[in-house]
């Protein structure tokens, strides 16, 4: 069976608490999420404001192959307002559970009902497509809810939406009620799933082997207070897991971890490591057992192909480290250690583990070079000296000193900020050595107050596409920066100019 994805990264994912989007930025996300293959697009909430009114049109008027969709209250205005942006399909909705009514809405059971029935007939006089949902349709009573899933059908809804607003179904509850609305209505019907217990993936799923054919989702799971049905757990697990029929989207899976990145980078709100799929530690491995498993055969513990979702697989070595997973990542390089070396390379990497720190693939390469005795493995770029100046009615300018391969480089340039003018003087003297440029900057505080702990995140790539990560941790975001942007340079030139020892020899 054919599953729609119904994404709504756009209007639920947007209302996320400290998310604020304008339209250009809309766009962008808009035309991505057309590119990875959703089947419509819920552009926003006409009636917010009118920047986002301007966003929704600017997505009507893009020629994308989605389906696009607005959401309304169930009043002519909110209608009339998705009308004029240039939208056929409309999400409009009323509560219909005592809570909603009683304290928000202050209106009858008959008084939710007769709105509900006007607002789809006259989305209809409009020639609007309708998808109607009863707001918080989980702790509705059972028969009011098939009432009015009833009474909407029959003024002319095309779909029936059923919410659970602030994440309170079980899986078994909402087939239930999945199973009422299908059989009350005999229309499609959507879930939309909210993560309060985290179960929306869990129910959404349930929704859809109740006989649901769409599910409501977002990229990351974004959305209000613990967000929405994760487009990414819920589009892999329909695809990869075992269930009584087939199910499949239209989605590019290849595309799920970029898209995911895309989003996160411009909504400003980062995934959580151990999230599923999309995590950094989605489908890295530290554990000896583990890097041996994998290394002899990806399935002992990777559940799918990292490439299926356009991943890498990654191996560290830590505290936790074995033999293999160390030969391999040195490997990597081009270095073979011999048994013996191996296992004193092996020591020092946990004694480093067990002192709580992290061993960088630089760090690595060091105690290799270090118990081998071979010269030819170094710190090729080395931060000799280093000053920035910055303040207000001032242009922010740094000046950088690298030791590369035994010679001297120093530049100096501007920024937006200290940070940003550091890493251009580093990018001025690298240039001149090799093509490396800085694909992302990712920084962040670990501990509160004014001398919290930063952590930064940085990804380099060369002109052929060589990729290389390197997190560094410090007090001072300036130099902590650019402690990070040397070791990814390291890693990245490090591997290059082993590789080519290799071959030479
Ligand atoms: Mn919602």
């Amino acid at each position: 069976m054919k599953v729609r994805i119904f994404d709504t990264t756009l209007r639920d994912g947007e209302q996320s608490p400290g998310i604020s989007l304008s339209p250009d930025q809309k766009l962008t996300i808009a035309k991505k999420l057309d590119a990875l293959g959703v089947d419509v697009l819920e552009a926003g909430f006409p009636m917010v404001s009118t920047g986002e009114q301007q966003a929704i049109k600017m997505i009507t008027g893009a020629g994308l192959n989605a389906e696009i969709c607005g959401l309304a209250r169930a009043n002519k205005k909110d209608i009339d307002a998705a009308v004029d942006v240039g939208l056929n399909y409309i999400h409009t909705f009323i509560a219909t559970s005592h809570i909603h009514m009683e304290y928000k809405l202050k209106l009858t059971r008959d008084e939710v009902l007769s709105k509900a029935i006007e607002a789809v007939e006259y989305g209809k006089s409009r020639g609007l497509q309708v998808e109607f949902s009863a707001e918080d349709a989980t702790r509705s009573d059972r028969e009011f809810l098939k009432k009015v899933f009833s009474e909407v059908a029959k003024a002319g809804a095309d779909r029936i939406d059923i919410p659970d607003t602030v994440g309170y179904s079980t899986p078994q509850y909402i087939a239930e009620i999945t199973k009422d609305a299908i059989a009350v209505t005999n229309l499609p019907v959507s879930v939309h799933c909210h993560d309060d217990f985290g179960l929306a993936v869990a129910n959404a799923i349930s929704g859809i082997q109740a006989g649901a054919s769409c599910a409501h989702v977002t990229i990351n799971g974004i959305g209000e207070r613990a967000g929405n049905t994760s487009l990414e757990e819920f589009v892999m697990s329909l695809q990869c897991l075992q269930f009584n029929e087939k199910y499949e989207t239209g989605i590019n899976t290849e595309l799920l971890y970029e898209t995911s990145r895309f989003v996160s980078k411009l909504v400003g709100m980062t995934v959580q490591p151990n999230k599923a799929i999309v995590g950094e530690n989605a489908f890295g491995h530290e554990s000896g057992i583990h890097t041996h498993g994998v290394l002899s055969n990806p399935l002992t513990y990777e559940p799918i192909s990292p490439e299926l979702v356009g991943r890498k697989r990654w191996l560290k070595v830590g505290k936790h480290a074995g033999i293999h997973g160390m030969n391999a990542m040195l490997e990597e390089y081009g270095i073979e250690p011999g048994e013996e070396q191996a296992k004193q390379i092996l020591d020092k990497v946990k004694s480093i583990g067990d002192q709580g720190k992290q061993v960088t693939d630089v760090e690595l390469l060091t105690i290799a070079s270090e118990v081998m005795k071979e010269r030819g493995i170094k710190r090729l770029v080395q931060l000799t000296g280093f000053s920035v100046s910055t303040g207000i009615g001032t242009m922010p300018y740094a000046f950088v000193k690298l030791r590369i391969d035994g010679t001297e480089h120093s530049a100096t340039d501007h920024g937006v900020g200290p940070v940003d003018a550091s890493l251009n003087a580093i990018q001025k003297i690298t240039g001149k050595i090799s093509e490396v440029r800085i694909k992302e900057y990712a920084l962040a505080s670990i501990s509160g107050g004014s001398n919290a702990l930063c952590e930064v995140t940085i990804r380099v790539e060369d002109a052929q596409g060589n990729e290389s990560t390197a997190k560094s941790v410090g007090e001072d975001i300036v130099t902590t920066s650019v402690q990070a942007v040397i070791d990814g340079l390291n890693r990245i030139l490090l591997k290059k100019l082993l590789k080519e020892k290799k071959v030479g020899n």
